[in-house]
Parts: structure tokens; sequence; C-alpha cells
């Protein structure tokens, strides 16, 4: 595979990082990424992984545009409301980007789909907005042993993290949030988000998607990050693989 004169343009300011450069290029356009939600995190990670040339986009979602969403998902605009998401999503990105092969999913991931549509896959990024589905996600992607880049926001906080839970040192989900299916659920609606912050951790979600794919940097894997814009304050802590974890215990 060698880049075209227009590809070789269009990626030239991340194709002159060195830690990146034609052949992290050549990885991206190579590699294929699915997203979960098509939201207020999934809003921002879709447009940059579109436009730093993922070759493959799967994105997930079976919900339709609400005025109360364009507060925050900047895929969408008025005269969308009533549209389902997914297929929105998958016009804007071919009209960003010709380079990338959109697969839209108007379907909710579940137990039943999951392995299905995370097989092959380089990264799982998970925007969505309810407990059990960052479970199925988390469980299926750990199992098919691809990368889960994790986002979630609430008022002014936010969390990132990048999980390889397979890993004998390296944690999963289920070892940050333990398994209670019957855990207190936060949602959007009844708490409500600040739209500049879920775009900030969607922004953070694409270049952790974009790290896994092209290894720029150090490894974050086993890292959490954590954002309050109340006070302007990030800041990360180390997660432990939780010995007891049903999910990755070796
Ligand atoms: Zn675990």
């Amino acid at each position: 595979m060698s880049l075209s004169d227009d590809q070789l343009e269009r990626y030239a300011r991340q194709i002159v990082l060195k830690e990146i450069g034609g052949e992290g290029q050549k990885r991206l356009l190579r590699a294929r990424v699915v997203i979960v939600g098509a939201g207020g995190i999934g809003s921002p990670a879709i447009q940059y992984l579109a436009a730093a040339g993922v070759g493959q986009l799967t994105i997930i979602d079976d919900d339709k545009v609400s005025l109360s969403n364009l507060q925050r998902q900047t895929l969408f605009g008025t005269a969308e409301v009533g549209e389902p998401k997914v297929g929105l999503a998958a016009k804007k990105v071919e009209a960003l980007n010709p380079d990338v092969l959109v697969q839209a999913v108007d379907e909710r991931i579940n137990a039943l789909n999951a392995q299905r549509l995370i097989a092959g896959a380089q990264v799982v990024l998970d925007g969505s907005d309810n407990f059990e589905t960052r479970l199925t996600v988390a469980d299926h992607a750990l199992a098919a042993t691809v990368p889960l880049v994790s986002a979630s926001v609430a008022q002014f906080e936010g969390q990132l993290a990048l999980f390889r839970g397979w890993e004998t040192d390296k944690p999963c989900y289920r070892c940050l949030v333990g398994s209670d299916p019957d855990r207190p659920e936060a949602s959007c609606s009844d708490q409500g988000v600040l739209g500049a912050v879920a775009g900030i951790l969607g922004s953070l979600a694409a270049m952790e998607a974009i790290r896994a794919i092209t290894g720029f940097g150090e490894d974050t894997a086993g890292k959490l990050l954590l954002i309050d814009a109340r006070s302007l304050r990030l800041r990360t802590v180390k997660l432990t693989k939780d010995p007891g974890c049903p999910a990755c215990k070796v």
C-alpha cells in the first residue's frame, strides 16, 4: 500500500509527526474502529477518526436525533431532528473523507450482536450512555482481545481509560467498575452534562484510539484520566488489576 498524492496532502500535518509518519498513516488507513454511541462523545470521536483517515468505522447506535441532543451532539443539525443518527453520521463521514468506509449499524449493541460487530476491529471506542451497554461492550472487547477506549461524562466531569484486560498486568473495565448490574446509573437526562465537556472526552477518546493503532507516545493502558471542568483539574490515577475480577483473571 502506498499513499496517493491527495493522501500525502490530506494527512500532511500528522505524517510530519515523527511518531506517526507514513507508516502510522498506513496503519490508520488499514484499521477498523468500532464506535459505540453516536452521541456527545461519539460525535467528535467520529469526526476526528474520520479526519485522521481511519479506513473503516463501524458506528453503532439505534437512536434518532432529538432536539435535546443538539446541545452536545455536534454531528447533527436542527433540520435532522427525528432522523436515525447512524445514517446521518455516515453521510457526514463520507462528505469529510472519501478514504473512510462507514458501516452504519442502526441497532443497540447487545450480547447477540456484539461478537460479530467487534470481531476483527483494532479498537473499540465506547461512548455509550448506559452501564449495561458498557459492560456488554467491555466483555466482548476483552474476549476478542481488542483494546477498549472507554470515555464517559456527567455534569462537569469526565473519565477516560484504555483497557487491555487480557494482559496479565493490565486491568479490565470490570476491575474498575465491578459487576453489579443494579449499580445506580447516572444518565445525561437526569444529571445534565455540559456539551463542551462531552466534546473534550470524545476528542480524547479519538486520540487514544489513534494511539492504540499507531503506538505513538507512552502506553496508557492501566491509567484512568479524570477531568473536573469546575476546577479545570485533570489528574491521572493508576488502575490495578483486581485479582478477584471474574472477567479478566488469568
Ligand atoms: Zn478485570
